[in-house]
């Protein structure tokens, strides 16, 4: 059989892993050495010389980004599709297993959802009922505390009582959250994982079965499972051992979140003897790019340790421009992007990544004011929009009338008279009953407890869904939501709202019809659900992944834990500022001080030909403004492999001074005076204050001085004879 083109277009290492003989394989290897394409080309080996079904095979990658394009890649090199093959994320793969056997799994075939949001509604109403208090025991805090233990595998029943009662209370919580989950049928993310592991521990015929099906497993960016996620693959892949885990230690950034970068050296002992593969090529950044990301990750103690290079070209410098604030440093990326589109480029090869979310948000307005088109991948995600997650709430309550979350996101959006006090009194009724929310208000609108007004009101809310379902039988899954956004009066309600606003979210409500009728129903894939069921599992599980279709040549945009295993010819990695990048909350303890760098590393490799470092002086984020250093990050690359980007037109003066200040505590001279942006300043009639902005050079330069007493105010530099303090 002639597997030239399998193994070709490898090198030695990777054909060696990509051949390996059947058993546990792992391969250990730095970013861009090819650890993706290992796991596609050993599928393809897997089925073409191996013979192997590609139904036996079950992939696992991180994100649902990442498992379509492997699988795009797989039958590029096979010729054909794989329709029906597993791949997808843990949580998916997870969820697939729950949906074929919900019996099995003790959920109820209607089991919903819940994301995080809903998560949070639901552990703060479990707070009320009992009797918490929320100024003590903040809803996030609790959800974190659960979410944290069930990664672990632990469920409250599992924790011991203690003399701790802040501890004792939380596992309270905890217990009362799970009842509720339980007797509603709401699955949560960690749940997902949690309840797949217990079910095929306890039902040992269906873990043949699967023991059967599965006769490969193959997982990319092992370094990030958690513990219930490495229990699930050796619960699966145990008894044959043909699994195939790659990883990097280096790109360990989920830690935060319950991932055990230990997983790695657990895999080696629980599976042994191992077949260990490392690779060192790396075939995806220039010289300089590599050289400056190895320099960095190498202020890390705790690694295992590997030698990266490439066979490429040096390739340019990589570019640090230090911007005033933010929006110069938006100001910034876009002039490059126009630069880079310019010369023919398309403008997916270029990403924006961020530490935080929040920071999209001045890119996109500049993007937009550009006429770029860009599309953000996580943050503002389409999926939790709130006029999205309405329309959903009506869907599912019509598809299935005991989810509590969507009844009591909905029962009074669009207004229509369903006070706090009725809400509670049947919140109450559920609660003594052990009714869902559904059924307490039929319960309630029969009785005579509630006043007629409110009794009338929850009446009509319950024809208005009883309608709506009926109404969508037998229609096609786009007709559904079409139905529904319009006889919900939910289109009606925004647009009322007016404004710029409301347009956006009519407008994101007609873009659900057109993401229902893109969404393709697989009764293969979708085993036990019907399209609209599947349509909203959909929705919730790729929340958080990108909004639109993929169609539109457009610049991306997205955080730096969703671009990890990317690649893209420019990539632009912003706001390099300590407390922001590395994160503040990271800043107490080096563990998590690494786990920034290693996100750094993440980010600085994702880039092939071209790499821009960018930092604001001063940046405005979460309604504060704040005067910043450069992040350590920095000063950790070398300084011959930088270039320091000085502003072509705008704010020359500061720029140059401001790209020469990696220590932003150097002084530079405006004019004849030497000031400092976020000096002290004081002046003759307006008294002391802080140089927040300057603009323009010689004798047209001015500056923006926020004083004690005046506030902000421009004056020009030549005429106001500023002292520094
Ligand atoms: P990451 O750690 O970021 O996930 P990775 O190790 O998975 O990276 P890949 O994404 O598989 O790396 O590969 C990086 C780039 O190098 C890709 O563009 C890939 O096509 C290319 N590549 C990998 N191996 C080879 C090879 N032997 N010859 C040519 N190109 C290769
Ligand atoms: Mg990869």
């Amino acid at each position: 059989m002639d597997v030239s083109h399998l193994l070709d277009p490898l090198n030695e290492a990777q054909r060696d892993a990509v051949a390996a003989p059947p058993g546990p394989t792992l391969v250990l290897a730095g970013a861009g050495s090819g650890k993706t394409r290992v796991l596609t080309h050993r599928i393809a080996w897997l089925v073409e010389t191996l013979d192997v079904s590609p139904l036996s095979v079950l992939a696992v990658t991180f994100t649902n980004k990442a498992a379509r394009e492997m699988r795009g890649r797989i039958e590029n090199i096979l010729g054909f599709s794989l329709r029906g093959m597993w791949i997808g994320t843990f949580h998916g793969i997870c969820h697939r297993l729950l949906r074929a056997h919900p019996q099995a799994a003790n959920l109820p075939e209607t089991f919903v959802i819940l994301d995080s949001d809903d998560q949070f509604r639901l552990v703060r109403r479990a707070l009320r009922e009992l009797n918490v208090d929320e100024g003590y025991w903040p809803v996030r805090q609790v959800q974190w505390f659960i979410n944290n233990h069930k990664d672990e595998g632990r469920r409250a029943h599992h924790l011991p009582d203690t003399e701790d009662s802040q501890h004792d209370t939380l596992v309270r919580i905890f217990a009362h959250y799970e009842t509720q989950c339980q007797q509603l049928g709401l699955v949560d993310f960690s749940e997902l994982l949690l309840r797949a592991v217990e079910m095929l521990e306890n039902n040992d015929d269906l873990l043949c079965a699967y023991h059967q099906r599965f006769s490969h497993i193959l997982v990319d960016e092992f370094q990030d499972t958690n513990t219930v996620q490495y229990r699930w693959l050796r619960l699966l892949a145990e008894p044959a051992k043909q699994i195939v885990a790659v990883g990097d230690d280096d790109q360990s950034i989920y830690g935060w979140r319950g991932a055990r970068v230990e997983n790695m050296s657990h895999f080696e002992h629980d599976f042994g003897p191992v077949k260990v593969v490392r690779l060192e090529q790396n075939y995806r950044s220039t010289g300089n790019i590599l050289r400056a990301a190895n320099a960095v990750i190498e202020h890390n103690t705790s690694r295992l340790g590997k030698n990266l290079w490439t066979a490429g070209s040096e390739g340019e410098k990589i570019s640090v421009y230090a911007a005033f604030n933010e929006i110069d440093e938006g100001r910034f990326v876009i002039e490059q992007l126009q630069d880079w589109v310019g010369q023919g480029h398309r403008r997916d090869s270029a990403a924006v990544l961020y530490r935080s979310n929040a920071q999209s948000r001045v890119f996109e307005e500049l993007l937009l004011d550009a006429g770029i088109p860009y599309r953000v991948y996580g943050g503002l995600r389409f999926f939790e929009r709130a006029e999205i997650k309405d329309a959903l709430a009506y869907l599912r309550l019509a598809y299935s009338h005991d989810s509590d979350p969507a009844f009591e996101r909905i029962v009074n959006t669009p207004t229509r008279g369903v006070g706090a006090r009725t809400l509670e009194a049947v919140r109450m009724t559920a609660r003594v009953e052990s009714l869902s929310l559904w059924q307490a208000t039929v319960q309630l609108v029969q009785s005579d407890t509630l006043p007629k007004r409110a009794r009338s009101a929850l009446q009509n809310f319950l024809e208005l869904i009883t309608a709506l379902g009926n109404q969508l039988t037998d229609l096609a899954l786009s007709e559904q939501v079409s139905v529904i956004i319009r006889h919900s009066g939910l289109i009606d309600h925004y647009r009322k709202e007016r404004g710029e606003r409301a347009e956006t979210r009519v407008e994101n409500l007609e873009e659900l019809v057109n993401a229902a009728r893109r969404f393709s129903f697989d009764p293969i894939e979708h085993e036990g659900q019907d399209a609209l069921g599947a349509f909203l599992s959909h929705a919730a599980l790729e929340a958080g992944e990108g909004q639109a279709e993929e169609w539109e040549d457009c610049v991306q945009l997205m955080s730096l834990h969703m671009a990890k295993g990317l690649e893209f010819p420019v990539v632009f990695l912003t706001g390099l500022e300590e407390n922001l990048f590395p994160h503040q909350r990271s800043l107490g303890e080096s563990g998590q001080l690494e786990e920034e760098r290693r996100l750094c590393y993440v980010g600085m490799t994702r880039a092939m030909q071209r790499l821009y470092l960018t930092w604001a002086e001063v940046r405005r984020l979460h309604g504060r403004e704040d005067y910043t250093t450069a992040s350590r990050f920095l000063s950790e690359i070398p300084e011959d492999l930088i270039t320091e980007v000085r502003a072509v037109t705008a704010y020359p003066t500061l720029s140059a001074s401001a790209a020469m200040a990696a220590n932003p505590s150097d002084n530079i001279m405006l004019g004849t005076t030497e000031l400092r942006l976020g000096g002290a300043v004081r002046h003759t009639k307006f008294g002391d204050g802080t140089l927040v902005k300057v603009e323009g050079q010689g004798a047209s330069a001015r500056v923006q001085v926020n004083f004690e007493k005046e506030g902000n105010k421009w004056l020009v530099l030549a005429y106001a004879s500023l002292q520094p303090l």
